[in-house]
């Protein structure tokens, strides 16, 4: 099962990519998180990308190409995958495709998460991150009720940051959603309700195109 989580920032991509990593046993590949590990580890990649992502802007289209051709290398990827975070334009999706083709793979799936601009405001400008699992909570929690580690505010959270981020994506993101859709690859789902409301409606959306595949 080779997929796709895609939508606006703060749509809660993440986070369902990490439960359809557990159920589907297929790794999760974040481009955010990865380039985080780079900050965090301050390689000159981190060094590049740390204001670039601080802006709320995208890392190059050739830098992020490489990341990923090296992490579908990895052979973890080849029982399928869950890609979260990219691509994030059109010159990303179609060196994507000709990689995947290369490798004989496509996406069985792309899973939009539609959330509207006023919601994702609402969540992001001000969440708290843990450092440890990255899980996010509201404005003002201090402390990580499952670790308790003390949360930080991710540099892209400011409300500055946030206002830029929902702007490249409409700019640059948001063309995806036409070529995925040419593709008949795209399963709209509801963004809004709880964690575990929406994991279903997203293994529903699955179910019902492997459905589809198969008849
Ligand atoms: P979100 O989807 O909530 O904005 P991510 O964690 O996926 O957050 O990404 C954080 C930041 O990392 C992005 O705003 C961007 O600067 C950078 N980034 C991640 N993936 C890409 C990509 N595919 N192309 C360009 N920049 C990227």
């Amino acid at each position: 099962m080779n997929l796709l989580i895609y939508g606006p920032p703060g749509s809660g991509k993440g986070t369902q990519a990490e439960l359809l990593h557990q159920s589907f046993d297929i790794p999760h590949i974040a481009t955010g998180d990865i380039l985080r590990g780079e900050v965090a580890a301050g390689t000159p990649l981190g060094l590049k990308a740390r204001p670039i992502m601080a802006a709320g802007s995208y890392v190059p289209d050739d830098i992020m190409i490489g990341i990923i051709r090296n992490r579908l290398q990895q052979g973890d990827s080849q029982k399928g995958f869950v890609m979260d975070g990219f691509p994030r334009t059109i010159p990303q999706a179609e060196a994507l495709d000709s990689l995947l083709d290369k490798l004989g793979r496509r996406f069985d799936r792309v899973v939009y998460l539609n959330v509207e601009t006023h919601e994702l405001v609402r969540r992001l400008a001000g969440r708290m991150t843990c450092p440890i699992d990255q899980k996010t909570y509201p404005p003002g929690t201090e402390k990580c009720p499952v670790d308790g580690a003390s949360l930080i505010q991710r540099e892209d959270d400011t409300p500055e940051a946030v206002k830029k981020r929902i702007e490249v994506y409409l700019e640059k993101t948001l063309p995806l959603l036409d070529y995925y859709r040419r593709q008949g690859l795209v399963s709209e789902v509801e963004g809004v309700g709880t964690i575990d409301e929406i994991h279903k409606r997203v293994q529903t959306a699955l179910g019902q195109s492997a459905d589809v595949a198969k008849s």
